[in-house]
């Protein structure tokens, strides 16, 4: 008798995230926004008994709007975002002799680890915001502004796979939004839920991925092009850069080779490659895992070696291996990884919109709001600083708990 009513994973017993959520839905007080990112559709079929890397992005939305959620977004429109930024921060380094290499700075678990191990490196790390990061000022601002809604009455949750995005939200500087309407009454992120727990939220609906149906995102930023789509797997974030750094530096749109840089495809711990934009030779490199970015700084710094860009991603094959996405135990993880990263790979290669610099709708907000990349409301809004955390007298073997956790 006492069984009846125990979860199997346990996951019913402690109070989850998503809890605050629905409770916020039930009261009707806010609206809820939640915009999902791009390995979330490629994980959250496996929790349904579908096949690895099912690409369910319809189910998903459809899901979130039986749950109550007001407005679904996608993160991959917010990861064009970071690319127009990030590429244009590239360029900027590169032709006025700033620090180099860039690193990329969209996985928080990264930030911690050299915020706390390589404080050296700080003057390096992009300045460019996560993708969430960059959507939740840009949703508590313009998009406020054009639904007609109060900037505090709005609710965002960020659907990942990543237990580090928890920390993220929590950074004490991102109140940017708060900050561009001169008030302090509220944070940019309200809640992170991961893969799992949406699982879990939807199993306590008595909902099922399977039968849900279909939906679209809402229309204002509805998606993102293919480059924001492979943000969710290792050396995504590379492609989809250089792809609009191309294109800036040139021009022209880019060729068949840079939409597909077999180079820094594939699980290899690090991948490196060199690609010439505008005459100018810029060597990349792909890092995955703590332990391959550890051995890639001793490398660098050894050997001085120059990179010009280089993207780190703590978990294995990058997000598609984040700490929120479904485990199955006693099976080939690789393999499932391998599964997960194809499927975004074919859709973007399925996409007719490929460039982050060809999206209409990152067009519009620029055209609308912030300009151009790198202006002065975009320095406000999406880019940041970083600290060493030993200034901040806090405890490394916190965060290093949050890297074991984001690199099983
Ligand atoms: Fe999070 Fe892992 Fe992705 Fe980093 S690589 S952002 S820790 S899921």
């Amino acid at each position: 008798g006492q069984c009846v009513n125990v979860c199997p994973t346990g996951a019913l017993v402690e109070r989850q995230d998503w809890m605050e959520v629905a409770d916020v839905i039930k009261s009707g007080k806010k609206k809820v926004v939640a915009i999902t990112s791009p390995s979330v559709r490629v994980g959250l079929g496996e929790e349904f008994g579908m096949e690895a890397g099912s690409y369910v992005e319809k189910q998903m939305v459809a899901a979130l709007r039986s749950v109550g959620v007001n407005y679904v977004f996608d993160t991959t429109f917010a990861a064009d975002l970071t690319i127009m930024e990030e590429a244009s921060e590239l360029i900027d380094r590169i032709q006025n002799k700033k620090p180099l290499p860039q690193f990329t700075s969209c996985c928080p678990a990264w930030i911690k680890f050299v915020e706390t191990y390589y404080p050296q490196l700080l003057p390096n790390i992009s300045s460019s915001k996560s993708p969430i990061s960059m959507f939740a000022p840009t949703i508590k601002t313009w998009f406020a502004k054009k639904e007609g809604i109060a900037p505090e009455d709005i609710y965002i949750v960020a659907i990942t796979p990543c237990t580090a995005k928890k920390f993220e939200i929590t950074r004490e500087e991102f109140h940017d939004a708060a900050n561009y309407h001169h008030t302090q009454g509220y944070r940019d992120y309200d809640k992170v839920v991961t893969t799992k727990e949406l699982a879990n939220w939807l199993r306590a609906e008595n909902l099922d991925l399977t039968s849900v149906g279909e939906s679209d995102y809402d229309s204002l930023m509805p998606r993102g092009s293919g480059a924001g789509v492979i943000f969710g797997n290792t050396g995504g974030v590379m492609e989809a850069a250089v792809r609009s750094a191309y294109y800036f530096l040139t021009n022209e749109q880019p060729g068949d080779d840079l939409l597909k840089l077999e180079a820094i495809r594939g699980l290899a711990g690090v991948r490196e490659a060199s690609v010439t934009i505008a005459d100018i030779p810029v060597r990349v490199a792909v890092v995955h895992g703590t332990d391959n970015a550890r051995k890639f700084i001793a490398h660098m710094e050894e050997t001085k070696t120059h990179y010009d860009f280089v993207e780190v991603m703590t978990c294995p094959g990058g997000c598609i291996g984040g700490g929120g996405q479904p485990k199955h135990i006693g099976e080939d993880m690789q393999d499932i990884r391998k599964k997960r990263i194809a499927s975004l790979y074919d859709k973007d290669a399925s996409m007719s919109l490929r460039n982050s610099h060809d999206n209409p709708h990152i067009k519009a907000v620029y055209e609308e709001f912030y300009g151009t990349p790198l202006s002065t409301l975009a320095e406000a809004l999406l880019h940041t600083t970083y600290h060493e955390r030993k200034d901040l007298g806090e405890d490394p073997a916190v965060y290093a708990k949050a890297f074991e956790a984001d690199s099983t």
